[in-house]
């Protein structure tokens, strides 16, 4: 059974409630940045203020604060854990790297959840988060094309990409996802 895993795809894919379903039924740790960051906002830390308008603007945080959160979670227990959301651009993988060189660990196994456009755009206006909204979805889309989606390529030549289908049931991707978990 894999015990460290990555989702990778756009936002509104599903990854994050994919990702929460594999923690629950493994006991893994589920490591999302974005969730982390809005935490932070919500409690009105330093970091949260320094984050929030550029969250609400739909860029991406500077590359070293989500580092060290990314450190500080990442424990060297025996625990499995997932990454949601995290690494966003090859700067971000390259220092994921090395983060696991550190403490003797690699990553198993890329879920790519591939979803048409127009269905995740659907679906982040009826989720509501504050950064949903129309002007947002499509600042976060371009990023997601112009920085986050050569990771794919990234990830496939390292033969750890796997293909999912996030346009069904959410009982159905996850069943997918625990197959290929095996
Ligand atoms: P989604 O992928 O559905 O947009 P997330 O919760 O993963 O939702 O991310 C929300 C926001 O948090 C992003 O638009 C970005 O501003 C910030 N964020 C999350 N993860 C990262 C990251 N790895 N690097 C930089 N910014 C991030």
């Amino acid at each position: 059974m894999k015990k460290h895993l990555l989702f990778l795809g756009p936002p509104g894919a599903g990854k994050g409630t994919q990702a929460a379903l594999v923690s629950k039924t493994n006991s893994y740790l589920h490591l999302s940045t974005g969730e982390l960051l809005r935490k932070e906002i919500d409690l009105k830390t330093e970091l949260g203020l320094e984050v929030k308008g550029i969250m609400n603007k739909g860029q991406l945080v500077n590359d070293d604060l989500v580092l060290e959160i990314v450190k500080k979670n990442l424990n060297q227990s025996n625990k499995g854990w997932i990454l949601d959301g995290y690494p966003r651009n090859l700067s971000q993988a390259n220092s994921l790297n090395d983060v696991l060189k550190n403490i003797n660990q690699s990553l198993e196994i890329v879920f790519y959840l591939d979803i048409p456009e127009e269905v995740l755009i659907e679906r982040l206006l009826l989720r509501g988060r504050k950064d949903d909204n129309e002007e947002t979805i499509k600042t976060r889309l371009n990023v997601y094309r112009e920085t986050t989606e050569p990771l794919i390529k990234y990830y496939e030549k390292l033969s750890l990409l796997e293909f999912i289908n996030a346009d069904r049931d959410l009982k159905i991707i996850s069943d997918d996802i625990k197959q290929k978990m095996a």
